[in-house]
């Protein structure tokens, strides 16, 4: 009994998974708490606060979400929705950084009805009266129940569950993944925008978000005014935004844009004029015009030894929307990584 315990411990296969945004950590989680035989290590040179999704406003909803089919984006947000309204439902709601939030999407532009539409808690054409409201801009709308995430609440929640079960944490910068051959069995790649520099991948390109975080407590709607911007309450702050600059790594605020944003989103809610500013931030999409990548491949590192690879990285502005769907397609792959794998202790016999 003794004996077989311990061949079974020895047979435990290494998982990193390298980076420690909501992409990451979410992997990380679903893979200690759904894959028999592996033990799980953080790999990361940030975390939270300092990760994209902790700048990010947060709001579930598909947003730069390119290359993807339409019913593979309603699966994962569906996986996704149904998983933060489980959350929702919890005591700890109150501390996870996770609320319910209704508002208007506004265009100037016909809005075609989404496949993801039917995920959201309400989606309805805005009223005559509504459309009104706004003015004469805006000729088309809906107005949305979602939820939005604050990573850096929900983050750290997620890590001490995943040490909890058993995971290490490991503050350490990764040139290549090769790297880590030898050291890990199967390495699952969440390294976001750096994977064009990490694979490197040419398909990464960034999509540059800059931001405003401010207090104004009076806002408790959310608006997003066409393509150009949105006023997105969190718990005890509101984002206003923003830019989606594609190929541009610049993490500088730039002043053209802040003046841009402010001026559109006090057009928009003229009492915004007031907000106190608590911070600009400016944060990289890891865009990706064929969708997040999500594949398997070996890579051999410079002493010789073999790794496997599971890329997980590529959601542009809707890594808040999908994480939990898309985890759960790596998961597919990780059993199958895991079982192609040989057993160590037979390495260990040799
Ligand atoms: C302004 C802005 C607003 C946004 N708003 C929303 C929104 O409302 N809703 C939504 O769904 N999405 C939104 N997004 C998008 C969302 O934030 C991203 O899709 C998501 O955060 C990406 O998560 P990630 O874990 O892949 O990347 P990241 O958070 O960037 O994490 C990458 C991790 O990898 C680590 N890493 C990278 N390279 C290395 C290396 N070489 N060695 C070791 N570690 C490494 C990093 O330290 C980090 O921990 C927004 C983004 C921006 C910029």
């Amino acid at each position: 009994m003794h004996l077989k315990v311990n061949l079974l411990e020895m047979e435990r296969k290494q998982v990193a998974i390298v980076g420690a945004g909501i992409i990451g950590v979410t992997t990380a989680v679903r893979a200690i708490e759904t894959v028999p035989g592996i033990e799980a290590t953080i790999i990361s040179d940030k975390f939270s606060p300092n990760t994209t999704g902790d700048g990010a406003a947060g709001f579930w909803n598909p947003y730069l979400l390119e290359g993807c089919s339409p019913e593979k984006i309603e699966l994962w947000c569906q996986e996704t929705f149904s998983y933060l309204l489980n959350l929702l439902q919890s005591p700890d709601s109150s501390t996870n950084g996770i609320g319910l939030v209704s508002g208007y999407i506004l265009s100037e532009h016909f809005m075609e009805r989404p496949s993801y539409a039917k995920v959201f808690l309400e989606y309805r054409d805005l009223t005559k009266k509504e459309l009104e409201f706004f003015g004469n801009k805006y000729k088309y709308g809906v107005f949305v129940t979602s939820i939005y995430v604050e990573c850096s609440k929900l983050l750290p929640q997620l890590m001490k569950s995943f040490q909890a079960k058993g995971g290490k944490i490991v503050q350490r910068k990764i040139n290549k993944l090769s790297e880590l051959a030898g050291e890990y069995d199967i390495v699952i790649n969440c390294t976001g925008v750096e994977a064009a520099r990490v694979v490197p991948d040419p398909d990464i390109r960034p999509i540059r978000g800059q931001v405003f975080r401010v207090k104004a407590p009076w806002v408790k709607h959310i608006f997003l005014g066409g393509e150009d911007f949105y006023i997105l309450p969190n718990t005890d702050t509101v984002v206003l935004g923003g830019t989606r600059q594609a190929g541009d790594w610049n993490k500088d605020i730039y002043l053209e844009d802040s003046k841009k944003i402010w001026k559109g989103c006090c057009e928009l809610i003229p009492s915004l004029q007031h907000a106190e500013i608590v911070k600009e931030w400016v944060g990289l999409r890891p865009g990706c015009s064929k969708g997040p990548k999500l594949s398997r491949e070996v890579v051999v590192g410079s002493n010789g030894k073999k790794i496997q690879v599971i890329h997980h990285y590529g959601h542009g502005g809707s890594g808040i929307t999908v994480f939990w769907g898309t985890a759960g397609d790596v998961m597919k792959l990780l059993q199958k990584s895991v079982s192609e794998l040989e057993p160590n202790i037979f390495r260990a016999r040799l």
